[in-house]
């Protein structure tokens, strides 16, 4: 069983040193507890499903490291292989051997002809937009909203008051000349898609959407979505890009495509493809990906792209992630889905689930007579927040941790045993109470 975590003193204590040298003490915000409250837990080790803090405590992973970790933590395979290419050199800025095979394992798991790597997702789909306006001499591009493509200025756009408005920025920092040329449309509405390619159609370079959205909870295609998108792209002369950096060979071997089959001209990976270094990808269609820098003229370049240890480790965790593997991630995720409706009605507690593969999320609603599917961005957000937060801290001192975030999907890896269920079945029944409470 896990130990019940009863001390954060030496998590807080790093969170006061870390608050006082870095922006609110993390280095990416989801991190820092701001929606839940409470003191982040400072991580120390992982082994297998389970990760521990500085303050000993010991918690059954669903976060894992937002996707990476597919296999657990310190898998045997993965950390040997690392310490074998550690041992010959980082980093060489050359081409090197793992490259190559990783590119070759994405181009045989996915539709995509040819492959360029890069470090983060945010790189990914950034490289993958310029790709894509260099390709088609346009500017436009069609993003949908509580879909997260990283921090690219031109995708941190927020939705104006119709339904087909050109975007504005999201953050501070982004200007409008920058969104200008985004527009932002309510996820799952083919009717304004049709709209906006009605009105822009000859702008648009590109329509990006997360292939299953995982970041405003999971919000899966409804009616054929994507296939919609890859064909109104298509009729119009605008490429699809599928941001799979979330879904990429975590739901299938390829990723969301392995369920719905629709090829994307451009498709976008991390994550799962770094093994838990940085490692992430954009690839698709031969005539399009040549026209990226050294074979055509759209610029693109990383010092580190490509580096000898990352793509170690994500060879080494592709190779590793057999047909079984992905079997047994669908029953845990199917299990622990249960155990959570199981927990959640015992109490009481409106919610609704849903789930993409082995990839799903809680949705803690008003009431159970509402709808009973969450379609957009507006359904994600009429979630109970306190709900989840009494819920979240009840499971984390039941020595579960989730997301801090009631907008996040929960992960499951391959390294969940029976006994690891037990621990978040024994989490659940007072976590379920406690959410019952608010
Ligand atoms: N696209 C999607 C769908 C993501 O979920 C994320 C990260 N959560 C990104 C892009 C950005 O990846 P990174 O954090 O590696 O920049």
């Amino acid at each position: 069983m896990a130990a019940v975590p009863d001390h954060t003193e030496q998590s807080a204590a790093l969170f006061a040193r870390a608050s006082a040298v870095t922006p609110g003490g993390v280095n990416s915000p989801v991190r820092a507890f701001r929606a839940v409250g409470g003191v982040p837990r400072f991580m120390t080790q992982g082994d297998g499903s389970h990760i521990t803090d500085v303050d000993g405590n010991r918690y059954l992973d669903l976060v894992c490291s937002w996707g990476p970790m597919l296999l657990g933590h310190a898998h045997p395979e993965v950390i040997a292989a690392v310490q074998a290419a550690v041992a010959r050199g980082t980093s060489y800025g050359t081409p090197t051997e793992p490259e190559v095979l990783l590119g070759e394992e994405i181009v045989a798991r996915t539709p995509v002809d040819k492959v360029r790597l890069v470090s983060s997702g945010t790189e990914a789909t950034m490289s993958a937009l310029r790709l894509a306006r260099g390709f088609t001499g346009r500017a436009k591009i069609v993003k949908f909203a509580g879909c997260y493509h990283g921090h690219v200025d031109a995708l941190l756009a927020q939705a104006g008051s119709g339904v087909i408005t050109l975007g504005i920025p999201g953050t501070p920092g982004v200007t409008e000349a920058t969104t200008a040329d985004t527009i932002v449309l309510p996820y799952n509405d083919q009717a304004a898609v049709t709209a906006a390619f009605a009105e822009y159609g000859d702008q648009i370079a590109a329509v990006i959407t997360e292939a299953s959205p995982g970041n405003m909870g999971v919000v899966p295609p409804l009616d054929n979505f994507n296939a919609f998108l890859a064909k109104t792209c298509t009729d119009n002369g605008a490429l699809f890009i599928s941001d799979e950096v979330m879904t990429g060979f975590r739901i299938t071997r390829s990723g969301y495509y392995g369920v719905d089959g629709v090829v994307p001209d451009l498709m976008t990976f991390g994550k799962v493809m770094g093994g838990g270094f940085p490692a992430a990808a954009f690839g698709g269609r031969a005539d399009v990906m040549a026209h990226l820098a050294p074979e055509g003229s759209v610029y693109q370049a990383g010092t580190l792209s490509g580096n000898p240890i990352a793509t170690t480790a994500g060879l080494t965790t592709l190779r590793l992630a057999t047909d079984e593997v992905y079997a047994k991630l669908d029953q845990t995720a199917l299990t622990i889905q249960s155990l959570v409706s199981t927990a959640l009605d015992k109490e009481g507690v409106p919610h609704v689930i849903q789930a993409a593969g082995n990839l799903f999320s809680v949705f803690f609603v008003e009431s159970t007579d509402g709808p009973a599917e969450i379609r957009d961005f507006a359904g994600a957000n009429a979630q109970v927040l306190p709900r989840f937060g009494a819920f979240f801290h009840a499971m984390l001192d039941g020595g579960v941790y989730l997301p801090p975030s009631a907008f996040e999907a929960w992960f499951v890896s391959s390294a969940i045993d029976d006994d690891g269920l037990a621990e978040i079945e024994s989490a659940l029944a007072p976590a379920a109470a406690a959410a019952a409470a608010v």
